[in-house]
């Protein structure tokens, strides 16, 4: 199966195009070098973290342009901290491994997102994020309070304070 976190099902049918490559990072570096490497090949790249977009926009590009998938399902690591309320994410992880790592912490504390466990963190945090404890605590969005970025040239922004799960 090449839609390996395809959970739209409305998209991955027969008509639906095919990326020409599927790369699985599991490092940041990794990402970095295969966005670097898509930048330089004469085709578009797509980023998928849980393939939930109900718009399809992780499963085909723009104009029905040849693509290549980044797809971050094995950049999923959670790290917890307890002393400091907060958790490292990547951006691959699922809700339901977010949930699943903060409860395994603490039975008294959770995270403001969605309800659908499969649904990625990338995606989901990115759009904002919104669940059953939302009205207290607002969105998923809301509640980050620090990040490292990736953007589409290949460029890391490293944080300044903690380091993140894969180091
Ligand atoms: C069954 C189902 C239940 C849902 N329930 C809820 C809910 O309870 N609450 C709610 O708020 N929303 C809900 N949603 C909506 C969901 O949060 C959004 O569709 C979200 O964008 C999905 O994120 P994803 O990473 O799984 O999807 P993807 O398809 O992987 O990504 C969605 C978009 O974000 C981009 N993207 C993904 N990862 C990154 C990244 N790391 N960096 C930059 N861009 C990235 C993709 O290229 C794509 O354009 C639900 C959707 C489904 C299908």
């Amino acid at each position: 199966m090449f839609h390996l976190s395809a959970y739209n099902l409305i998209i991955t049918n027969s008509s639906s195009s095919n990326p020409v490559a599927i790369i699985l990072p599991g490092t940041k570096e990794q990402l970095l070098a295969s966005i670097t490497c898509c930048k330089n090949a004469p085709c578009e790249f797509i980023i998928r973290s849980g393939g939930h977009s109900f718009e399809g926009l992780s499963y085909s590009a723009w104009n029905h342009q040849i693509f290549v998938l980044i797809d971050l399902m094995n950049l999923n690591r959670v790290l917890v901290d307890m002393e400091s309320k907060t958790a490292w994410v990547e951006a691959g992880a699922t809700l339901g491994e977010i949930y699943y790592e903060v409860s395994r912490a603490s039975s008294h504390f959770g995270f403001p997102a969605g309800l659908y466990p499969t649904i990625g963190s990338g995606g989901h945090i990115g759009g904002g994020g919104w669940g059953l404890m939302s009205r207290k605590y607002g969105l998923a969005s809301d509640n980050v309070v620090d990040a490292i970025l990736v953007d589409s040239n290949g460029r890391l922004w490293l944080s300044t304070k903690s380091i993140s799960p894969s180091g």
